[in-house]
């Protein structure tokens, strides 16, 4: 008889977004004539930038053709792309980073739920709490996490560094030592931002004690601010602890396009290992490439055009981000994020739990958020909107709530 993975089934019901889309069913059908505005899922909405629609119809025009046609993709990726990622993302920014320690992937979150197979399983992971919850999840299937608390919400062998207002939502160096850890800055959900000098003190601890920092950078192009580093690589040190998750998700509106990166410097050993070696097997087994329509579309996100086209749609998205933020402090609430980041994060008022602010919400603005104790237990007590939405619908959501 065949065994399941039973780490599986110490997994506890991830009931977010399901929770969220029941209440929201449920409101709606007693209520048919309200009409809900929805900032909760981190979802883009606007359409893909034109010049990557015009790379997209050439490739698939290309496939047309017997002469240009492409079959498998190299499955570390096309040159075309590790160069300009390479080049742009890094190299023009002063960071030592060669396209051959570039991995193209269909996406970050994949690759930062493959990532802990190229681990051994004893090793010990921390993480930010509240924090996205693909890291810890990852590791609960490959058995890395011991047993689940359900009181606490919490891992015996996780390391968790909370994230609240006391510490301006940035973790702090952990007492016990930790072999990887997670970091994702500015960070989903909280929408803070650490600056250089404070991503400096993790990568000096990381090469201290010899972990491997995983850093997801999915909202790198959100920054607006010029102390907050857009890559780990501006450290000194981090190529010798740093792996980097990069997603064109965020900034170029590739949700349902699907293409990602991570990046491993050689320089990251363990013992003479290189983890380059290690994830460059994993994918050349496991993963067979992102297709070549979408990396030729992923190439267009660092034409000129494509930059261009690409900042206005950072900005439409952080234009959102400033109504949201001024209209809640306007409205009294206490709020932070929003500035290098597509996410606002607020407190909630009184002592409301976070579901009970969720459905107070719903209820009086028809407005959807996002609980932030569905993130992890220091998530209690806060509330995440999106910037996501289009404008006017952001603007009317902000009016709804300043007349709660
Ligand atoms: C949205 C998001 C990603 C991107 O995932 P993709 O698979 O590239 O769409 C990665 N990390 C975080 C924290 C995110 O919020």
């Amino acid at each position: 008889m065949f065994k399941v993975n039973d780490n599986y089934l110490k997994l506890p019901g991830s009931y977010l977004f399901s929770t969220i889309g029941k209440k929201v069913a449920a409101y709606t059908a007693a209520n048919p004539d309200k009409s809900i505005i929805r900032l909760g899922i981190g979802d883009v909405t606007q359409p893909l930038a034109p010049a990557i629609i015009d790379a997209l119809h050439d490739a698939v025009d290309e496939m047309a053709a017997a002469e240009t046609f492409h079959g498998y993709a190299p499955d570390l990726g096309y040159e075309f792309l590790r160069n300009a990622m390479a080049k742009n993302d890094y190299q023009d920014k002063g960071c030592d980073i060669s396209a051959d320690e570039v991995f193209i992937s269909d996406g970050a979150k994949c690759d930062s739920g493959n990532i802990q197979e190229i681990f051994s399983v004893d090793n010990k992971i921390a993480v930010c709490d509240p924090v996205y919850p693909v890291y810890v999840d990852t590791n609960v299937m490959a058995g890395r996490t011991g047993t689940y608390d359900p009181l606490k919400e919490t891992w015996s062998d996780v390391i968790y560094m909370p994230c609240t207002a006391d510490n301006n939502f940035a973790p702090e160096l952990p007492k016990e030592t930790p072999d990887i850890i997670y970091l994702c800055f500015p960070n989903n959900p909280t929408g803070s931002t650490i600056t250089k000098a404070q991503l400096q003190e993790w990568v000096d601890y990381a090469n201290k004690v010899g972990a491997v920092i995983i850093y997801d950078a999915a909202y790198e192009a959100y920054i607006s601010e010029a102390d907050v580093p857009h890559t780990i690589y501006e450290c000194e040190g981090a190529r010798t602890c740093a792996i980097e998750l990069r997603s064109f998700s965020k900034n170029a509106g590739f949700t349902g396009v699907r293409l990602g990166a991570t990046i491993i410097p050689k320089d990251l050993k363990c013992g003479d290992v290189t983890l380059h070696s290690l994830w460059a097997r994993r994918h050349g087994t496991k993963y067979n490439g992102a297709p070549y329509i979408v990396q030729k579309a992923g190439e267009a996100v660092y034409s000129d055009a494509g930059k261009a086209q690409l900042s206005e749609q950072v900005a439409y998205y952080m234009n959102n981000a400033k109504v949201i933020y001024q209209g809640l402090k306007d409205a009294g609430y206490t709020v932070s994020g929003g500035v290098n980041a597509p996410y606002i994060w607020l407190k909630t008022p009184g002592s409301m739990t976070s579901w009970e602010f969720f459905d107070y919400l719903l209820e009086n603005a028809n407005v959807v958020g996002t609980p932030g104790s569905g993130f992890g237990p220091s998530g209690e007590g806060y509330f995440r909107l999106t910037a996501f939405g289009s404008y006017e619908n952001t603007v009317a959501a902000i009016e709804r709530i300043k007349k709660m």
